[in-house]
């Protein structure tokens, strides 16, 4: 039977076009209906509505009107009209009490998946050591890859569960999920096959990225190509054979891959059919951003350092109908790590889209909420609070080609939603930092 959800005194984030994200100064705007409904069939949207009107079929919209009237007719809306039994219901009524609603988050960037928390380094860092001082002690990725290659599949799946329970508690309802801590064929495919186990056991959207170049491993300091070609002749290959991963990724640093590395595994997955995301741009002005648009890439995240160069090539990126190079910023790192804040404000103003996502990770951003990461844009990189809600839901959804079915409230997409008390929400969200907003989160119309 078709849900309608009603007791919603505003809805944030509805379009009347599936599909949309917002570049520039359009990103500052965020649609709303009041004293909204919202009408889910098959788990999927199918019209919906309020005081400023309705988007989906206009007999729809009468019906409910119709079924609504009847139903509390003479009547206070805490005691519907009996007359209604069961099998006359045209609507399975979810009342949901007068709260706001908002589309549920798109984390476009986490590494959900690994074996052990790096609170150890949290501290070394306190101590006055950098990120990459560690790394190049044998401590950051390659510790978590040491951690990982030792633990088995069904330990990685529970911790990745739990966290991943975590996070639709507080509003994500797409998630991307990356390997990279394995660094190795076996251990690359187990984190893989982890996802895939996620991805059965939770039905929210969960995608997929291969990232068997996301550091040097020890053994091939002084010859990283020889692990380029391992990526690209024996991981890929299989990972593409399995059917295990959506996209691929490397990490383009100063330390890690180069561009001209970087290129070589683009082009490899391009060749098999996987679409790419990079890291780009934490440690410097490295090339990234010129090999992620060069290559097509879906997204370039990080952008710790980003110029007016680079903001001119991923502008242009945009020029095409389905192309365009997804900058996605990072300010959970940022803040954990003591480094720059990716420049979202001066990307917007130069006419940019922008996402967000949490790199959630144990070793540079622990933080799994994307209401933190919503907080952290607007005091850290001064965007307003709509320009940072379309950055972790429409931006982000096209940041992994997703947006024809989440990140909005629009007609045939995905009913995924969370409600929350907290009025006003698209200001005090952000505003009130620290705790979790959510009171209710739906995937597909139902709770979850
Ligand atoms: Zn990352």
């Amino acid at each position: 039977m078709r849900k309608l959800f009603v007791g919603i005194s505003k809805m944030w984030g509805v379009s009347g076009v599936p599909g949309e994200f917002k570049m520039g100064a359009a990103m500052q705007s965020v649609n709303s209906f009041s004293n909204a409904w919202l009408c889910v069939e098959e788990g999927v949207i199918a019209g919906l509505g309020g005081e400023e009107g309705f988007f989906g079929p206009e007999s729809l919209a009468l019906e409910v009107n119709q079924f609504m009237e009847s139903l509390y007719v003479g009547r206070t809306i805490e005691t519907p009209n009996p007359i209604h039994a069961e099998s006359d219901m045209q609507f399975e009524i979810v009342d949901l009490g007068g709260v706001e609603l908002l589309p549920g988050f798109v984390d476009s960037h986490t590494h959900l998946v690994f074996a052990a928390p790096r609170w150890k380094e949290f501290v070394m860092r306190i101590g006055g050591e950098s990120y990459e001082t560690i790394a190049a002690a044998g401590g950051g990725i390659l510790n978590s890859a040491n951690a990982l290659q030792a633990m088995d599949e069904d330990a990685l799946f529970g911790q990745a569960a739990t966290r991943l329970q975590l996070m639709i508690a507080h509003g994500t309802t797409t998630v991307e999920i990356k390997s990279g801590y394995g660094l190795t064929m076996e251990a690359e495919l187990k984190m893989l096959r982890v996802i895939r186990r996620l991805k059965l056991a939770f039905p929210i959207i969960i995608q997929s990225t291969f990232l068997g170049a996301h550091a040097i491993p020890l053994e091939y300091k002084e010859q990283s190509d020889l692990y380029v070609d391992l990526v690209i002749n024996e991981m890929l290959p299989q990972v593409v054979a399995e059917g295990l991963a959506d996209y691929i990724d490397v990490f383009c640093d100063r330390g890690f891959f180069s561009p001209a590395q970087t290129d070589r595994i683009l082009k490899a997955a391009k060749a098999v059919g996987l679409p790419s995301k990079i890291h780009a741009n934490e440690l410097g002005l490295t090339g990234g951003v010129e090999v992620a648009v060069a290559n097509g890439s879906l997204s370039a995240d990080h952008l710790e350092y980003c110029g007016s160069h680079e903001m001119d090539i991923l502008r242009n990126s945009f020029g095409s109908e389905g192309g365009g190079t997804m900058p996605v910023a990072l300010p959970g790192t940022s803040y954990f790590l003591g480094i720059p804040y990716a420049p979202g404000r001066a990307m917007i103003d130069a006419g940019l889209p922008l996402a967000l996502a949490s790199d959630f990770n144990p070793g540079s951003s622990p933080i799994l909420s994307l209401q933190t990461i919503w907080a952290l844009a607007c005091t850290q990189m001064k965007l307003l609070p709509g320009e940072a809600l379309n950055a972790i839901t429409c931006n982000a959804a096209r940041a992994l080609r997703l947006e024809n079915n989440v990140g909005m409230l629009a007609l045939g997409m995905r009913a995924d939603f969370f409600t929350t008390d907290s009025p006003n929400a698209i200001n005090t969200i952000p505003y009130f930092l620290g705790y979790n907003h959510c009171k209710q989160v739906f995937v597909l119309g139902n709770l979850q």
